[in-house]
């Protein structure tokens, strides 16, 4: 499996500054056998996906609304998106579900959209502080899976987890090498129960190029979600250079 490398912008650049940012990765020329995907804001995705077109890199949506169309003043669809040849969704984002008060049957329900509509959904799930330290991070984990999954076709290949501890995004201060390993062991266990092929799970929350290649050396980290170090081409390419460096082996 390529790593998957996932760009979230999150509510960041112009549609120009954008451009910029990707004309600077690709001129980098990151090796072709990774999965790159851009996660643009809703109002890029028709100029970022222009710009992909041919180069191998995807592009995504970083929230879609449940339904495909109807009055919901300011959401856009899976539907609508899949036109402007959108790979990808991210579902579920801790962002989402604490600022807009996504529950965890919204994000079933997104789900189900997202795969009718042909997408791939990345679907977060993570712990806050206090859970983790009221020593709740399975019981956390598995409740939001087995919820973001329920009705979902255990034959269906195309679904990638993002491991996000609520926590560690944005902070500045990732998860260690040990709460990753036992986590995404824990969630692939999960997800063995769930569906019959192998399904990715990315690491999310300050990652950096410094920790990067360490992380990516564990076991069942297939590849990363990246906020902040996605904004800016250096640190961005430089993630891709020392997974690059790293020979994968199992913890
Ligand atoms: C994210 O936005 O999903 C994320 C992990 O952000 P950061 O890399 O900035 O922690």
């Amino acid at each position: 499996m390529n790593p998957i490398i996932a760009a979230n912008w999150k509510m960041n650049l112009t549609i120009d500054q954008g451009l910029v940012l990707i004309d600077e990765i690709l001129d980098s020329s990151p090796p072709d056998n990774f999965d790159i995907i851009f996660f643009p804001s809703s109002i890029s995705l028709n100029s970022v996906s222009i710009k992909l077109k041919d180069s191998g890199y995807s592009v995504g949506v970083q929230n879609i609304h449940h339904e495909n169309s109807g009055a919901f003043t300011g959401e856009v669809s899976a539907k609508m998106v899949k036109d402007l040849d959108v790979k990808y969704a991210i579902i579920g984002h801790s962002e989402r579900r604490q600022y807009f008060l996504e529950t965890d049957s919204q994000v079933n329900a997104k789900i189900n959209n997202t795969i009718i509509a042909g997408l791939c959904p990345v679907v977060c799930i993570g712990e806050t502080l206090e859970q983790r330290e009221a020593g709740e991070t399975s019981d956390i984990l598995k409740k939001q899976l087995m919820s973001a999954c329920n009705n979902i076709d255990r034959k269906l290949d195309k679904f990638i987890v993002a491991y996000e501890p609520v926590w560690a995004i944005g902070t500045g201060k990732s998860a260690s090498l040990e709460q990753v390993q036992d986590t995404h062991k824990f969630i692939d266990s999960i997800l063995k129960t769930l569906f019959d092929g192998n399904i990715p799970i990315l690491y999310g929350g300050s990652v950096n190029a410094e920790n990067a290649s360490e992380m990516y050396d564990i076991k069942n980290v297939d590849g990363f979600l990246i906020g902040g170090a996605s904004l800016e081409s250096n640190s961005f390419c430089q993630i891709i250079k020392n997974i690059t460096k790293n020979t994968k082996r199992s913890l």
